[in-house]
């Protein structure tokens, strides 16, 4: 018998995750978030979890991009903050000038030296204990320094797809093999490990393991991992506890998705239109 419980995350188990909201609540019942995203040329990275997070209900959002990215977020989410790195095309600079109740770091922000070396000191000098979530770039930029997730605060979220996780913890051929290696670098971490995929895995450092039922093949598409992070790091800023937002937010992101094909087609769907059914995916989800 296998020492771990498995579970398969359906519909049911989502509604009964995801809390209704009161008459009488305010923006500042809903959390205040930091998104660290985009780069020169991948300044949509940011505009997809931005939306994402948005739609998904979080009270305040605050994108830390490139100077670069200025016109672009003001325009295309005027709902967010902008807070400028000092650098024209990447991001230097990660430093929290508020006290966030979630801080997202990864969509498109590239892996140029200078924001290694941000992301390094970051971590390293993250007091707070409040879990972080790190994804695609960010990965990619620790991958060679792997023992950055040591620094992490427990119950900090990944969320790589296949490769991203390869490049972070080896080659693995198959599906079975990444998750088992998934479970023991989850453990010996104390992170959250979401494998993306069909099924994607959201790996608890207890040994728990949640299949994500929802998603079409609509959803491998460019962007699409970036609306996961926005609407996690949204339930993270909302109070979900981290296991219950990566669980919760992979199925919203699915069910978005599998809104988003009803209308487009599985050839069709972009990421901008996931990130725009989110909260429809919520209600109806409800
Ligand atoms: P990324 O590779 O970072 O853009 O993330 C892709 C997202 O789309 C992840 O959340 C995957 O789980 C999801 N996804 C990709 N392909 C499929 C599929 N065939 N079925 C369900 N979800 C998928
Ligand atoms: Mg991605």
């Amino acid at each position: 018998s296998s020492p771990y419980d498995y579970f398969l995350v359906e519909k049911s188990d989502a509604r009964n995750m995801l809390r209704p909201r009161g008459l009488f609540t305010s923006k500042a019942d809903f959390g205040n978030a930091l998104l660290v995203a985009g780069s020169y040329g991948m300044m949509g990275a940011a505009v997809m979890g931005a939306r994402a997070a948005l739609r998904s209900g979080v009270g305040k959002l605050t994108v830390h991009s490139p100077r670069c990215g200025y016109n672009i977020l003001q325009a295309s989410v005027p709902e967010a903050l902008f807070q400028a790195d000092h650098h024209d095309i990447a991001i230097t600079d990660i430093t929290l000038k508020h006290d966030y109740n979630a801080v997202a770091i990864g969509p498109g922000i590239g892996t140029h030296d200078v924001t290694k070396k941000a992301l390094e000191s970051f971590i390293i000098s993250h007091s707070s204990g409040k879990p972080l979530l790190l994804d695609a770039d960010a990965l990619n930029c620790i991958s060679q320094r792997r023992h950055l997730l040591d620094a992490l605060p427990p119950l900090s979220i990944i969320t790589p797809h296949a490769g991203e996780f390869d490049r972070l913890f080896g080659e693995h051929n198959t599906a079975e093999e990444r998750l088992k290696t998934a479970i023991e670098q989850s453990a010996y971490y104390q992170i959250i490990i979401l494998l993306k995929g069909r099924y994607t895995a959201v790996v608890r450092p207890d040994g728990k393991i949640y299949f994500n039922s929802s998603g079409n093949p609509g959803l491998a598409t460019p962007g699409s991992g970036d609306v996961l992070t926005g609407i996690i790091a949204s339930f993270m800023a909302q109070g979900y506890i981290p296991a219950v937002a990566a669980t919760l937010g992979a199925f919203v992101h699915g069910y978005a998705g599998d809104i988003a094909a009803e209308r487009h087609g599985r050839y069709g769907v972009l990421a901008s239109d996931v990130a725009e059914c989110t909260g429809r995916a919520i209600r109806d989800i409800m």
